[in-house]
């Protein structure tokens, strides 16, 4: 059986959140149904960056903290980790952890933090783009993991949930270099699903009471959405949050790819789907980024000159570009740091991009802690929007 259960949550008080995940866990059989009593859970939340809980970066501390108090009172051992955008660093983590409540939440549900910063090679012979891979060893040491993701869009994949979330089982930078090797973003998506098929999430939950639209997964706004999904299977319940945030699947590649690898067991359509519905009259469409750059020029980009002319043309009027907003910039060098392209030059303490070289990844957007950075989408861009 692999059910998604839909729950309405109107706010983060601990009680109801416990109360609502108890009842979608009692559904699809219970937590004794997919781990025993002394199991080693590790809580795979997203803590991208070192957000507040109320600016929907990251999953709610109080959601962590419900379902870590369950698995506890089942008899799991619980630790919470994520490997944020940037270094994967002691005194970083112990930062991010304060700030976004990940401290008080494993201490109330009496959980611990993952302090375990080293790093094994994870070897996936069955992999199509991963084989081999740098990975958290407190991950691979953990019998269970659950992927405890955050409802959000997302400036390359459209949107994420429960399979990107897993991609924070790679330490640090190696993330950033993988938007390199993999740039083209169906190889990035099978990538992704590589991860999560190594990691092979007992389950996945997603925070969608308070949710991120626009331009995510750290610089959009909030928007609130009032739900909980509950599902042993990352791939459908990825689907089923696209139906709650208004967006087609069929537009976010990383569904795309995994139906095309026949992840979804019994096929994408229909889904086993239970619980609430989300409210269309009431709840409009997330305002999403535009991820496409149209098709009809890059047949072009094999001819000699030719070529060259469409992709600078591409490069300038069809894709999405980053830009710096140079009131906001604080000249942190955050964004230089984590360009996997070297495609930041820092003049003046402000970035200047070199869009030949990004390959629009947006991790410098991703990283910014002061929204300095725009995807600019220019006007031939909308027009040839699907
Ligand atoms: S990360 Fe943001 S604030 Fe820091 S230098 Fe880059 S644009 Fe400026
Ligand atoms: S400039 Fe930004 S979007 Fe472009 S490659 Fe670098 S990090 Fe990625």
């Amino acid at each position: 059986m692999n059910s998604v259960i839909s729950m309405k949550c109107s706010h983060y008080d601990v009680s109801l959140v416990r109360e609502r995940l108890e009842e979608a866990l009692q559904q699809l059989g219970g937590i004794e149904k997919f781990m025993k009593p002394g199991s080693k859970v590790f809580l795979k939340v997203n803590l991208l960056t070192g957000k507040k809980p109320e600016e929907a970066v990251t999953t709610h501390p109080v959601v962590v903290e419900a379902l870590a108090g369950l698995l506890v009172e089942a008899g799991m051992q619980v630790i919470i980790g994520d490997s944020p955008a940037g270094p994967f660093l002691p005194g970083r983590m112990k930062q991010i952890y304060g700030l976004t409540g990940m401290k008080s939440a494993a201490e109330k549900a009496g959980a611990i933090l993952n302090e375990n910063m080293n790093v094994v090679k994870a070897v996936h012979p069955e992999a199509l783009r991963l084989k081999e891979f740098e990975y958290l060893e407190a991950v691979q040491q953990a019998d269970h993991v659950i992927s405890l993701c955050k409802m959000k869009t997302h400036s390359m994949t459209l949107m994420t949930g429960a399979v990107k979330n897993l991609f924070g089982t790679m330490p640090g930078l190696t993330k950033a270099a993988l938007h390199f090797r993999f740039s083209n973003i169906e190889d990035f998506s099978h990538a992704m699903i590589d991860i999560c098929e190594y990691t092979k999430p007992v389950l996945s939950v997603m925070d969608g009471i308070e949710a991120m639209e626009g331009a995510g997964p750290s610089a959009g706004d909030v928007i609130r959405r009032n739900v909980l999904l509950v599902s042993p299977d990352p791939y459908q319940l990825d689907v089923i949050a696209c139906r709650w945030m208004g967006i087609d699947p069929d537009q976010v590649p990383l569904v795309r790819v995994a139906a095309g690898r026949q992840l979804f067991i019994g096929g994408k359509e229909p889904i086993d789907w239970q619980g609430a519905e989300p409210d269309v009259e009431r709840d409009r469409p997330f305002k999403t980024p535009l991820i496409h750059e149209p098709d009809f020029l890059k047949r072009y980009h094999s001819f000699p000159l030719l070529g060259n002319v469409a992709e600078t043309f591409s490069n300038r009027y069809l894709r999405p570009q980053p830009r710096v907003l140079e009131a906001s910039c604080v000249g942190c060098r955050e964004c230089y740091v984590i360009c996997p392209a070297d495609a930041i030059d820092m003049k003046q303490e402000r970035p200047s991009f070199d869009l030949q070289k990004c390959i629009r990844c947006f991790c410098c957007q991703e990283i910014c802690p002061e929204k300095a950075i725009v995807i600019h989408q220019s006007a031939f861009l909308k027009l040839f929007h699907p």
